[in-house]
């Protein structure tokens, strides 16, 4: 069993008291659990007992009423999907934590941290990457130089480009990084859990390879496959089916690629699909992008057109950010 200590936030550390640490813990089928615990000191004598037992009855019952009114008041999921040019990097938020599921180009490191900023982020519970290409891991080392991150949760995959593996050594001397696989699950809190969803398919291929992260908050779906081409969706859906069926939420694979046909008949009406895209040598979005949308999705967002989007996740998903009109259309 491997254990790894994930610092407190900052909101937790001011309940220090009653939550004084957190751990990521492998269980038994080798998933993974992020467990706040109590941390208890020997008693000294029996007068010491009582006392250090009524001031901590104050303090937790003072510490599940502080908890349970900001749950009540914000038990909801923030997703915002950047607007980092070519590339993906998307804030997840809940009731506690921040998260980062890819990290977007390093030209986009001033955009990142304006936006953290924005947001008074001081520090990252972790970042999720679904693989180490420029575009969705470029501004990490910037990112880690100025902003307290607990954990990278990676594939133990690197690029073919120097200067990238570079970078990432260099990031690893900062902030840990821990390799996990396809058929984890990370239990992040009561209600938010990050499935990686099963794969058997084999290649080098930095896309292909990478890690399908799929959100779960309450009985919401969200997906973030990264840039996966058609041969690795196929695969994803005869291994994850049940799953996919029931997606609420997707950032569209490979910034807009076109979907391979098993992929698209996978998933039920009404879906939200983001494209995080910009201009690229690539030709992405696909031309047929549209017509394959209309087949699966209520809404579709695009970031070179409408720009960072914002959206609330508790028993429905919103779409906060206004002034967005013709969802098709524009
Ligand atoms: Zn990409």
């Amino acid at each position: 069993m491997r254990h790894l200590i994930v610092h407190q936030n900052t909101r937790a550390r001011r309940h220090q008291k009653i939550v004084s640490h957190c751990e990521v813990a492998c269980g038994d089928r080798g998933n993974l659990i992020i467990m706040r615990s109590l941390r208890r000191s020997a008693p000294r004598d029996d007068s010491w007992l009582m006392r250090r037992c009524a001031s901590a009855l104050v303090l937790w019952c003072s510490g599940v009423l502080v908890l349970f009114s900001t749950q009540s008041i914000q038990a909801e999921l923030q997703v915002h999907v950047l607007d980092v040019g070519y590339g993906a990097a998307v804030h997840v938020e809940d009731e506690l934590d921040h998260y980062f599921f890819d990290i977007g180009p390093e030209a986009a490191q001033q955009t990142i941290l304006n936006h953290l900023a924005d947001h008074g982020v001081t520090r990252l519970r972790a970042v999720f990457l679904t693989h180490t290409h420029p575009d969705h891991a470029g501004s990490l080392l910037a990112i880690l130089g100025q902003i307290k991150t607990d954990v990278i949760f990676w594939n133990d995959r690197l690029p073919p480009n120097e200067k990238l593996v570079q970078m990432l050594d260099q990031a690893q001397e900062i902030a840990p990084f821990q390799p996990v696989k396809s058929g984890q699950t990370l239990s992040l809190s009561r209600d938010f859990r990050v499935r990686i969803l099963n794969s058997n398919y084999e290649t080098m291929d930095l896309n292909d390879g990478g890690l399908v992260f799929a959100l779960e908050y309450k009985k919401k779906k969200l997906l973030l496959p990264g840039d996966i081409g058609s041969l690795r969706q196929k695969n994803l859906v005869e291994l994850n089916k049940k799953w996919l069926e029931k997606v609420n939420w997707m950032l569209w694979p490979h910034h807009g690629d076109r979907l391979d046909e098993s992929f698209l008949a996978v998933f039920k009406k009404p879906l939200i699909g983001v494209v995080s895209v910009a201009e690229n040598p690539y030709k992405v979005p696909h031309g047929d992008i549209k017509s394959q949308a209309k087949l699966i999705c209520s809404e579709l967002y695009r970031t070179d057109t409408h720009g960072p989007l914002h959206f609330s996740v508790n028993y429905k998903i919103t779409l906060i950010t206004d002034s967005i009109a013709n969802r098709f259309d524009e």
